[in-house]
């Protein structure tokens, strides 16, 4: 069985105070904790983790939180049980998701020499980073991170951007975008929308979002923006996990981002204490599985309970969604941002259902070709070649194009009325 298991060493304990962040309320789900995963639980999990994995590959993913503040020694510590317990011709592959503030080269080095693959958290230049990444003192950390991404770069440690797009970056697409690209000079990004409900529990309930969400459709534009200077010339070299990601739904096929899958339930997260949620973003009383100390993290994995929530993913999608042209792609995204209601008035439509519906219309034709040249067994770069031949041709028809002739462009109005005017 294929699965994959989040682990908050350091529960939602974080070093940081950022402003969204939906993972210091749920400090609240263990009062009086410490936070630290014990020795106890940590060697239950990795075991129990190499023991129901019956694949050739075998990820164990740490995050917060943030996990940097079990220290070193937790991760050293852990490199020896996945050794005790790894299974022979098996891969593993160590995942770890940080602010980047604690990084030094003590972390690089290890991070290099046990292979880690990081996800290092920034929302792009220094003014919009720091608009909410602020640490307890209040001040941006936009500087301490760049020097951590250098470091990492320096270690030659392979990094992912996990770029939050919130309601003051998504303005400036091309800004962050390129910042990231050129820059910084990374390979792998991936945008996650704040989509943050407005209530004091800390938990997916309620329909009222921060004034620091991302708008419906400033998240279809951002993505938008991207998306085309991305498909005219970074394709096979920036990899957008966003648009890989829809990519797999216009090839049919299973994707690797869960929020654009017709189920889901494959991902959970793992409490410091050794307590199994259905989802790293329902971490809240509903959707706890049990604990890894009293039942096998196989048997909470396979339960009735998470293949539910796995399936409620589909089982639940509005009519509106299901006659959607554009349900095969999304698939009414992640269920957490399920909470507004259709036109007709049909609870359990995606918040982000607009900015969405408009970037995949956008992008169809673009995907459409990328699909095809995979499924030819060519490369997907090719679609930047296509689209410029076609955009010259265009142009040179627009040059020969009488005014009273139709619009090359193909809208049906005259060119006068259209590109001519
Ligand atoms: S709830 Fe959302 S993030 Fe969690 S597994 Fe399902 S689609 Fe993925
Ligand atoms: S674009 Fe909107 S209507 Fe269509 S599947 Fe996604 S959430 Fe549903």
């Amino acid at each position: 069985m294929a699965f994959h298991i989040m682990a908050k060493p350091s529960g939602s304990a974080c070093n940081l105070n950022c402003e969204y962040c939906f993972f210091l309320k749920k400090e609240r789900l263990y009062p009086g904790s410490n936070f630290r995963m014990s020795d106890e639980v940590h060697e239950a999990y990795i075991k129990q983790l190499f023991e129901a994995h019956q694949v050739s590959q075998v990820t164990v993913a740490w995050q917060g939180g943030e996990p940097t503040l079990m220290g070193l020694d937790f991760f050293r510590r852990s490199i020896e049980l996945q050794k005790k317990y790894r299974k022979a011709g098996i891969r593993i592959e160590n995942t770890f998701q940080t602010n980047g503030i604690l990084l030094n080269d003590a972390w690089c080095r290890f991070f290099h020499e046990n292979g880690f693959l990081i996800g290092l958290s920034m929302d792009g230049p220094g003014e919009l980073h720091d608009f909410y990444r602020k640490d307890r003192g209040g001040q941006g950390t936009f500087d301490r991170v760049l020097k951590a991404a250098r470091l990492l770069q320096e270690h030659k440690v392979e990094f992912n951007i996990l770029c939050t797009v919130n309601r003051k970056n998504a303005d400036h697409p091309l800004k962050v975008y390129r910042f990231f690209r050129d820059e910084l000079g990374t390979r792998y990004i991936q945008f996650i929308p704040i989509v943050e409900r407005d209530n004091e529990s800390g938990f997916q309930e309620g329909n009222r979002v921060t004034d620091r969400s991302v708008r419906p459709n400033q998240w279809g534009r951002f993505l938008t923006e991207i998306f085309d200077e991305w498909v005219k010339r970074d394709v096979g070299r920036t990899f957008v996990l966003n648009f890989d990601g829809a990519l797999a739904g216009w090839l049919g096929r299973a994707g690797t981002v869960c929020i654009f899958g017709p189920t889901c339930g494959l991902g959970m997260a793992l409490e410091h204490n050794g307590d199994l949620y259905s989802c790293d973003h329902f971490v809240e009383p509903n959707y706890y599985l049990g604990n890894i100390l009293k039942t096998p993290l196989i048997d909470l994995v396979a339960s009735e309970k998470q293949r539910k929530f796995g399936n409620d993913k589909r089982d639940l999608l509005p009519r509106y969604c299901r006659e959607c042209e554009v349900r095969s792609i999304c698939n009414g995204e992640c269920p957490k941002n399920r909470f507004v209601e259709t036109p007709d008035g049909e609870p359990g439509l995606n918040y982000l259902c607009s900015g969405y519906k408009a970037f995949f219309q956008h992008a169809d034709k673009p995907m459409r070709i990328m699909a095809e040249l995979i499924r030819k067994g060519r490369q997907a770069e090719e679609v930047m070649g296509i689209l410029e031949m076609e955009e010259n041709n265009l142009k040179a028809k627009f040059e020969k194009a009488g005014r009273n002739d139709p619009c090359p462009c193909g809208s049906g109005l005259k060119f006068k009325k259209c590109h001519g005017k």
